[in-house]
């Protein structure tokens, strides 16, 4: 199933090459008040709540998914993880790139487990439909494609063998980064600087993630290409490594690191993302206000 918010927060199901509206299915999600429990609660209550998704798809007007504005599948994730220098040729083009590579020498020879996973804040998040605002036009916005996994699931200290369990699905992620000498998490944490669409592929849908084929492409130009199976930590050891330190929440979601070929975008660049499996997507470039 191929799940979507978009426009004016509605809820759809992607079939094909068309959106059918499900919003009527927040009416089945339990009733809150405050304090608001932590976490998405459409992602903690999808597997109960999927078959009446799809008896609603059914009732549901096709709209062309090209006409739709499509907003983050996960409306309340309670944090986003990045998963630091994940493939390779990545870590080789940092080494060589002292604008990416500004911590000292031996903390970029750490490896993941000796750095650790950084933290995204979540007011990061925005869909594709909303566009990248670039903050400080003197510095080095930079574009980082990544698989996005969002975890279905609470899940804390799970076994690397069991960690594809806590997996709802899949969706593309952008890891918008500001170059510079500050702490990475503050510098990846700007307002659009986390995107996640057009729609989440749940697991089950979606198949092996582990070879999935992914590109960026800046104005038309191909500026990342590789594939999911070259990642460093594996998506199973991301998961474990990251519930030893704090349990994983239904709507969070793990950027898995990206491949080589970052690069700066600025104002009236166009990005286009296309991952296997999951479909492609487009990500406008503007000046913050
Ligand atoms: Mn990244």
């Amino acid at each position: 199933m191929r799940i979507c918010r978009y426009n004016d927060n509605r809820i759809g199901v992607v079939r094909g090459a068309n959106v059918h509206d499900v919003s009527a299915i927040v009416d089945e999600l339990p009733a809150v008040r405050y304090p608001l429990p932590i976490g998405d609660p459409l992602i903690a209550n999808l597997e109960r709540l999927r078959p009446t998704m799809e008896k609603l798809a059914d009732q549901a007007k096709p709209v062309p998914a090209s006409s739709v504005r499509f907003l983050s599948p996960v409306a309340n994730p309670s944090k986003i993880i990045g998963t630091p220098v994940n493939y390779q040729k990545h870590r080789e083009e940092a080494d060589k790139d002292k604008e990416i590579a500004v911590y000292s020498p031996s903390a970029r020879a750490a490896s993941i487990e000796q750095q650790g996973l950084f933290i995204k804040a979540s007011s990061c998040l925005v869909g594709p439909s909303e566009g990248i605002a670039v903050r400080f036009p003197d510095r080095r916005t930079d574009h980082e494609a990544e698989l996005g996994l969002i975890i279905g699931k609470r899940a804390n200290n799970v076994s690397e063998d069991k960690a594809f369990d806590y997996v709802a699905g899949y969706a593309i992620a952008l890891d918008m980064v500001v170059r510079g000498s500050e702490d990475r998490s503050f510098r990846k944490s700007i307002d659009s600087y986390g995107v996640l669409g057009p729609w989440l592929v749940t697991a089950d849908e979606l198949g092996d993630p582990t070879n999935l084929d992914f590109s960026l492409k800046v104005n038309g130009e191909v500026k990342q290409a590789s594939n999911t199976s070259l990642m460093v930590m594996s998506m199973p050891k991301q998961i474990a490594f990251a519930s030893s330190f704090y349990t994983l929440l239904p709507g969070d979601i793990i950027m898995t690191g990206t491949c080589e070929g970052v690069a700066r975008v600025v104002p009236g660049d166009t990005m286009a993302l296309d991952f296997a499996r999951i479909g492609a997507m487009e990500v406008k470039v503007r000046a913050a206000e």
